[in-house]
């Protein structure tokens, strides 16, 4: 049944296309059931390769015409592919133009043109033009597209394409059309069309060279009051690209258009960029400073990409981070330069290397493994990773630390002027960075800097320091390695930026520098030290690596108290609570609820909750233990349930422990004023929100109602959804009985609200599991009216936060939780191929597993794979699983 290629694309086999495509005229005749499309292009072959048939791609199309210059012709179809042999001579265009028709309504992968809430939206990257139209559906091909759509008035009021409205007006049947043309050149992968009913909420702007220009956000009429963040977000996007790369928006016109079906965040279709609600809506009785965070980080993301991506973009799919790393790097930056103080700018680094440690470390260490430029795929949308995004940000990261905030800035600007229009790859990128700085050490090192595109893998960093007292001298040794990964089994040594510090005992630091490692090991020397120092390295985590040190509880400690680096000092903390962690989980025969967390720590954890001049966000961070997730990365043989129970503990020591000090924290904390989603703000319900938890988990163990009672009212009174959520997940994750009428009042208040019933869903899915309960009602939960699997986000927010952020519910002994991945992973994959693979995934760390899981878990993976029917998708994730 399924069609289409089934083999391994290797990117040394790039080769230029045989032809190029000039000019698109598509012309749509929108209807759900069967949407014709009309493509007529401009063509002309490609004089630097071999004559040779032209292939155009397509999938699920009904071909009814095709016509060489007016004419009609012999055509074949290969698979997906239409081939075309009989062409006119010579390298002068001519003139094809090709019918088909699509079933949009039935179009469940959501790739290509789909309908979501009676609204047609088009997802086209990476290959979705070709689920529209037969095209040379691939990056390097960029063309100009004239688009006409005509549908239903009354059903679909708007007509939105890429680029500028030309044309519109009525036709008969109650009929309308809209014609678009869009004045950059672009790839199919960047084409978009949106039909139905929507609002949108507009805004003019000029720009600083006095360019006008009209931004709209479109949503569904009921929306429109959860726009004004994505609004302003918007507009601070495109004032920071212009100051701070004087990069301007090149359009008259920016539309942003909401869908609550989508496969992924959001995509930067040139001027017409879609968003999953979940990534663009937001009003404080609706959504939680998360929410405000996220959306203001992927407005920012998607508007970047209109010049890193739009601009300049990808030569194939293999240099997919060219853009996305890349990107993701502006939009993190972007992120800090709104956020302000050196501490809210330290919060955001210390949350994005969360995210690195706690998602991409795990991929790079699995049978998912690919290098920031992988070198071969089956399925490409299984390539829009963690490594991809994440490290591929990490590394245009070290660029600028090599190279210097000026020095970088210098290198786009030489990058623009080279590659402005062109589709280009990774090596284009750092060779700009480095040529515009040639006494840099990245110029001096670029070959051996590169090793970060080509080798997948963390690498390690083992430090030890020698300190010799009779002389005052320091010396500090370090070694570079990293494992083997699937087809790499050697590594050459990488170009590391270390930035370090050495901290005296007193606090007061003795030296800091940044030191860029490029040999298996180096020794460094310090001398004239009155005293040992601690030595503070990867200040800022310069590098995406993993730092082996032999602390001391004492070092630790001082780094905690002192450290000038507020990502080490946090980085102190969380050392010491994952030293505690992993030593109870090896101490066999502990019972968890017998573990004794010691006295130091204890009170290292209260002097920064009551420090007086640390930030509450910075507080929250620092209080909060190492994820289970990141625990279990650190075994060599994992027992999830194990590593929940001890995780669990710890809190609760923590809770009884400090409990006056977490009742300060709430009452000092908790917000009264008017709700803003400032950093200061944020950061003081954060602390607030971890506060109460903690009380309501201590209240519980003691048997008091107090605590729990305050959360309910907290919980009815709250003005924002941040402070009714943060009361409402501490009595879930209390287990205290209040949070059964919490839930159920919840639900009664938004059950009109999509984006809030997922949090509903989410936060029950993703509770901490009591013997056993979590999976029972998660059964529960996907047969609930309000669930529905068809729904992207419905499905991931009870489905993939079972299987991929609860692992002591999901981690079995009995394995009916591997069994229930099983069976959804099979049944997502029948409709949705990218959700499938994605909830695929949460296997991927099997191999670590301690028995009976590992066989169990095998099973499961051998049972997925042993369908016939699998989507290139699935089979490539679950066959790399057992590989
Ligand atoms: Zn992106």
């Amino acid at each position: 049944m399924r069609e289409g290629q089934n083999h391994v694309i290797y990117r040394a086999d790039y080769q230029a296309p045989a032809y190029w495509i000039e000019t698109v005229e598509l012309c749509f005749d929108l209807d759900p059931v069967k949407t014709r499309v009309l493509n007529r292009m401009k063509v002309r072959r490609n004089p630097e390769v071999a004559a040779q048939p032209l292939r155009l791609d397509g999938e699920e199309l009904n071909l009814a015409r095709v016509l060489v210059n007016g004419q009609g012709t012999s055509f074949k179809l290969d698979g997906n592919q239409l081939v075309l042999e009989n062409l006119p001579e010579g390298h002068e265009p001519f003139e094809l133009e090709i019918f088909t028709t699509c079933a949009p309504a039935k179009n469940t992968k959501l790739m290509g043109l789909y309908t979501s809430n009676d609204s047609f939206f088009t997802q086209c990257e990476a290959e979705g033009f070709r689920r529209i139209t037969y095209f040379l559906d691939r990056p390097d091909v960029m063309a100009s597209y004239t688009v006409t759509l005509r549908a239903d008035k009354k059903k679909y009021p708007v007509l939105l394409s890429n680029g500028n409205l030309v044309d519109q007006g009525e036709l008969e049947d109650g009929r309308h059309f809209a014609k678009w043309v869009d004045p950059h050149r672009k790839p199919s992968y960047l084409f978009a069309l949106v039909a139905g009913q929507l609002v949108a909420r507009e805004q003019r702007i000029t720009a600083r060279n006095g360019r006008e220009h009209l931004l709209q956000i479109f949503v569904r009429p009921g929306d429109l009051d959860k726009t004004e963040h994505a609004m302003n977000s918007l507009m601070a996007s495109i004032a920071w690209d212009e100051a701070r790369f004087g990069l301007p928006l090149d359009l008259e016109r920016f539309m942003i258009v909401a869908t609550s079906d989508f496969n992924m965040g959001a995509m930067e279709n040139k001027g017409l960029n879609i968003f999953n609600t979940k990534l663009l809506l937001a009003s404080q009785a609706t959504a939680t400073d998360m929410d405000f965070l996220n959306i203001e980080s992927v407005v920012g993301h998607e508007y970047f990409h209109n010049w890193t991506g739009n601009r300049i973009t990808c030569r194939d799919w293999f240099q997919l981070s060219l853009k996305e790393g890349l990107t993701v790097f502006r939009d993190q930056e972007f992120s800090m330069d709104l956020a302000g103080s050196p501490s809210a700018r330290a919060v955001k680094r210390i949350e994005d290397v969360r995210v690195l440690r706690t998602a991409q470390f795990p991929e790079d260490a699995g049978p998912m493994a690919h290098p920031v430029r992988p070198d071969q795929y089956l399925e490409i949308n299984n390539f829009y990773t963690v490594t991809i995004y994440e490290k591929g940000a990490e590394v245009v990261r070290m660029m600028q630390t090599l190279v210097g905030r000026e020095g970088f800035a210098a290198g786009m600007k030489l990058y623009f002027e080279r590659h402005d229009g062109q589709a280009v790859t990774c090596d284009d990128f750092a060779q700009a960075i480095a040529d515009a700085n040639p006494g840099s050490q990245l110029a001096a090192l670029l070959p051996q800097f590169k090793r970060w595109y080509s080798q997948a893998g963390t690498p390690r960093v083992k430090a030890s320091g020698h300190w010799d007292a009779a002389t005052g001298s320091y010396t500090l040794t370090l070694a570079q390695s990293c494992a083997p990964t699937p087809g790499q089994p050697d590594k050459d040594p990488f170009v590391i930026p270390v930035a370090l510090g050495l901290v005296g005992a007193d606090g007061q630091e003795t030296a800091s520098r940044l030191h860029v490692l490029t040999q298996a090991s180096e020794t460094l020397s310090f001398t004239g030290l009155a005293a040992e120092p601690v030595p503070s390295i990867l200040r800022g985590f310069s590098a995406p690596v993993i730092l082996d040190i032999e602390y001391t509880d004492a070092q630790l400690l001082a780094l905690l108290a002192h450290d000038s680096d507020p990502f080490n000092r946090w980085e102190a903390g969380q050392r010491l609570g994952l030293a505690r962690a992993l030593g109870f989980i090896a101490q066999e025969g502990l019972a968890p609820a017998a573990l004794q967390l010691d006295a130091p720590y204890v009170e290292a954890m209260r002097s920064v909750l009551r420090h007086p001049q640390l930030d509450a966000a910075f507080k929250d961070l620092a209080l909060t233990l190492p994820s289970e997730t990141y625990i279990a990365e650190q075994l060599p043989v994992v027992d999830p349930q194990r590593v929940h129970a001890v995780r669990e503990a710890m809190r609760l020591q923590l809770a009884l422990a400090l409990r006056e000090d977490w009742e300060w924290a709430y009452e000092a904390h908790k917000d009264n004023g008017a709700y803003q989603p400032d950093p200061v703000s944020v950061g003081r319900r954060a602390l607030a929100g971890l506060a109460l938890t903690h009380l309501c988990v201590a209240a519980v163990h003691q048997g008091d109602t107090v605590w729990p009672g305050k959360a309910l009212q907290r919980f009815k009174d709250a003005s924002n959804m941040t402070d009714r959520f943060n009361a409402l997940s501490a009595l879930v994750i209390s287990g205290h009985p209040l949070a059964a009428n919490a839930l159920q009042r919840f639900h009664a208040m938004f059950r009109h609200e999509p984006l809030v019933l997922d949090k509903w869903f989410a936060l029950q899915a993703g509770a901490p599991d009591r013997g056993g309960n979590i999976l029972p009602l998660v059964r529960q939960l996907v047969q609930h009216p309000d669930f529905s699997l068809r729904n992207p986000n419905r499905a991931r927010s009870v489905i993939t936060t079972y299987c991929n952020a609860n692992p002591g519910g999901f981690h079995r002994a009995d394995a009916a939780g591997y069994v229930f991945w099983s069976d959804k992973v099979i049944e997502l994959d029948a409709m949705n191929p990218q959700v499938a693979a994605r909830l695929a995934r949460a296997m991927d760390r099997w191999r670590k597993l301690a028995e009976p899981l590992r066989s169990a878990a095998r099973e499961a993976i051998a049972r997925v794979a042993a369908r016939p029917e699998l989507s290139n998708d699935v089979r490539e994730v679950v066959t790399r699983a057992l590989a």
